[in-house]
Parts: C-alpha cells; sequence; structure tokens
C-alpha cells in the first residue's frame, strides 16, 4: 500500500511539471504581445528625443524585457523565420524596441528571404551605427542602435537598388508604428 502510493505522489508530480513547462509557455506568449506595457518602466523610452542614451547594463537589464535585453546587450541573435515582422507589409515606421529611436521606413524593407526583417536604408544617417565584427569567423559588419547602440544585427552589400544594401535585423529590437496611428497621435495633440 505504501508503495502504491508513493507511486501516486510521483504520478501526481509529473503532472504538476507537465503544467508548469506549458503555462510558462503561455507566459513567454504573452510578454511578447504585451511589450509595449513594459516601456512604463524604461526612463530612456522616447521616440522624439535624440539625445544619447548612456546607461550600464545593470540599468539595461532592469528596464528592458528579457528577450530585448539578449539581442540589444548581449548581441544575440533571434531564431530566423520566428519574427512577427518578416513579412510584415503595413506602412509606417520601425523603431528601436530599447530606446525608442527611429530607424527604418516601412517603403525600404524587402523580401531577402533570409528570414530576418531586411531593409535597403536607414531612415537617417545617424539613425545606426557601424562597426566591423570578426566574430564566428566571418568578417561582418554589425549596425548598433544610433542613439542606445543597442545591437540590431548586421548590413551586407547584396542588397536591392538604390542602395545596394541589406539591413538584416532582429524583429526583436524593432517597434513598429502604422503611418495612420502616428498622424492620429499628432492630431490627437492639443492645439497652442
Ligand atoms: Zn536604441
Amino acid at each position: 500500500m505504501k508503495h502504491f502510493s508513493r507511486i501516486c505522489v510521483l504520478f501526481a508530480l509529473t503532472g504538476l511539471l507537465q503544467q508548469c513547462s506549458y503555462s510558462q509557455n503561455n507566459n513567454s506568449a504573452t510578454k511578447t504581445a504585451k511589450m509595449d506595457t513594459t516601456k512604463k518602466n524604461n526612463p530612456v523610452y522616447s521616440t522624439t528625443d535624440t539625445s544619447k542614451v548612456n546607461m550600464s547594463e545593470e540599468e539595461w537589464k532592469k528596464v528592458l524585457p528579457a528577450e530585448v535585453f539578449y539581442i540589444a546587450r548581449q548581441k544575440g541573435t533571434e531564431r530566423p523565420w520566428t519574427s512577427k515582422f518578416e513579412n510584415f507589409k503595413e506602412v509606417g515606421t520601425y523603431y528601436c524596441a530599447a530606446c525608442g529611436n527611429a530607424l527604418f521606413k516601412s517603403d525600404t524593407k524587402f523580401e531577402s528571404g533570409c528570414g530576418w526583417p531586411s531593409f535597403y536604408e536607414p531612415i537617417s544617417k545617424g539613425s545606426i551605427i557601424y562597426t566591423p565584427d570578426h566574430t564566428h569567423g566571418m568578417e561582418r559588419t554589425e549596425v548598433q542602435c544610433g542613439r542606445c547602440k543597442a545591437h540590431l544585427g548586421h548590413v551586407f552589400d547584396d542588397g536591392p537598388p538604390p542602395t545596394g544594401l541589406r539591413y538584416c535585423i532582429n524583429g526583436v529590437i524593432l517597434d513598429f508604428a502604422k503611418a495612420k496611428d502616428a498622424e492620429k497621435n499628432y492630431k490627437e495633440k492639443p492645439q497652442q
């Protein structure tokens, strides 16, 4: 009888563990969908302030969602074909998810087939910083946010005209605002 109850406990535990891992998956999905709400904890996030951001890694860790911190500050790479922006065709502007700096316009986005959102031109010269990257036995050029130095991805010279460049960007580090929503916000601002 004692043995039987032990088996029961074991079964119950296995069930619990399965439930745990299941609910963890659910949580991470909710976290991604609610990315915007976490910005309230991020004191440097602004789509209008262009002053440079200089924050310690410790502080970044506190204000960024884990997946954004991994890409932005630890130069991580998201798995290919996982970004909602990969086949995204809405008209608007893409911003740095770490600081709100405007990075790309939707009309410079193209389908590169590489598995990550791709653009042929940044929104302005200063919106991006270029750094040589010799890691993983490759000669590549890393692209970082011009305002907060978040790692965005890499730029390659096999893109379409007019620039011939392909900015291969991690979707996790991008925020998107529809052109119409931006216009609406502008109109809703109190007139002076
Ligand atoms: Zn940034």
